[in-house]
């Protein structure tokens, strides 16, 4: 190994990225897994998914006491949600500038939930907040055998 690869290797994260019910309603879907190809993050798990109850609360169980919760959980589990994992020098930071603010009438526009959104209970996405919230998640949303591993042949044209 070559000492400043290391250090680049160093910083590959993975994050756990989800679109919501009302980004599948809505016909986003691809809206958004474009965002995150376009910039140049590698896709490691995709699926579409019904997500139960006791996944969503154990997802979101730091917003537990929150007045919200209930509505967050019959909202995260009232129809299909797309589930991704995306791996990637800062990804976990970046996908959540990518996603925008959490009030999408806060968000910046080219973020998705500014471009996309309107309210904070129909924010279309999810990202993971931390490097360890990231495993924590990805983890939590898929079993063995729906990750992968492989090498996009674009990768010496994305990183030095
Ligand atoms: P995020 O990390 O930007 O998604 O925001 P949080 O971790 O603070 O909250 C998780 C999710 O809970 C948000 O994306 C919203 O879907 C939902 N949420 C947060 N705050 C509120 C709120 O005040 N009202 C409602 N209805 N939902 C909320
Ligand atoms: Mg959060």
């Amino acid at each position: 190994f070559l000492p400043h690869l290391v250090a680049s290797m160093e910083q590959v994260e993975e994050t756990y990225i989800m679109i919501k019910p009302d980004g599948v309603q809505r016909g986003l879907v691809g809206e958004v897994i474009s965002r995150f190809e376009k910039k140049g993050f590698k896709l490691t798990g995709l699926k579409l998914f019904h997500c139960p109850k006791d996944l969503a609360e154990e997802h979101y169980k730091d917003l537990k006491s929150k007045s919200f919760f209930p509505k967050l959980i019959d909202y995260i589990t009232s129809g299909p949600v797309v589930c991704m994992g995306w791996e990637g020098i800062g990804v976990v930071a970046s996908a959540r500038k990518l996603i925008g603010a959490t009030n999408p009438l806060q968000a910046e526009p080219g973020t998705i939930r500014g471009d996309l959104a309107v309210q904070t209970g129909r924010n279309v996405v999810h990202g993971s907040d931390s490097p360890e919230n990231g495993k924590r998640e990805i983890a939590l949303w898929f079993k063995e055998g729906e990750l992968f591993e492989w090498t996009p042949v674009q990768a010496p044209w994305l990183t030095e």
